[in-house]
């Protein structure tokens, strides 16, 4: 398994539920480490590139106005696997489909979905890109990392 980074952004209903503190300690708890964090309010800029697949679609708009409607939080994780791993801790789209366990089947009760995480190593490349610049990205060890990861799953 790769070592690798993902994107997820918290979205305005997470903010301003003030749900962040527990959806972050979900990815730490899990082993996945933090290498940016950052609050940032979305653009109609941003969001027509990172949604780019969404914008003919019928429910865009709705969706566009929402990403702006509160700040957003941004946070790369790093972990073994972690596109997929953070996906799976996501949970499907439409969070009434979405399994309990999950953060959207645990704490959405409709399309206002909580968390974005990006859905391929592509797009985690191009997306923290789009969200960090290189010093805001940090390389460190977590102390909890040789009980996280099994001798031979380490990387050096
Ligand atoms: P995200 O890209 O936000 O991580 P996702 O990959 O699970 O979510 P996508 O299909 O990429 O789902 O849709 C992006 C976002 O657009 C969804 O998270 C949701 O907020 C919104 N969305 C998707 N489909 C619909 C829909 N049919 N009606 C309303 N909003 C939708
Ligand atoms: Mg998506």
């Amino acid at each position: 398994m790769a070592m690798e980074r993902t994107i997820i952004i918290l979205k305005p209903d997470a903010v301003t539920r003030q749900v962040c503190g527990e959806i972050i300690a979900r990815f730490e708890k899990r082993g996945l480490k933090i290498a940016g964090l950052k609050m940032l309010k979305l653009t109609d800029e941003t969001l027509n590139i990172h949604y780019a697949h969404h914008v003919t679609k019928p429910f865009f708009p709705r969706l566009s106005k929402f990403m702006k409607s509160a700040p957003v939080i941004a946070v790369v994780l790093e972990g073994n696997d972690s596109v997929n791993q953070v996906r799976k801790m996501c949970g499907a789209t439409y969070p009434l489909e979405a399994a309990v366990g999950t953060i959207r089947g645990d704490y959405g009760m409709s399309m206002n979905n909580l968390i974005h995480a990006s859905d391929s190593t592509e797009a985690a490349e191009a997306e923290i890109k789009r969200f960090f610049k290189p010093e805001e990205l940090f390389n460190y060890t977590a102390a909890n990392y040789e009980w996280v990861y099994a001798e031979e799953e380490r990387k050096a």
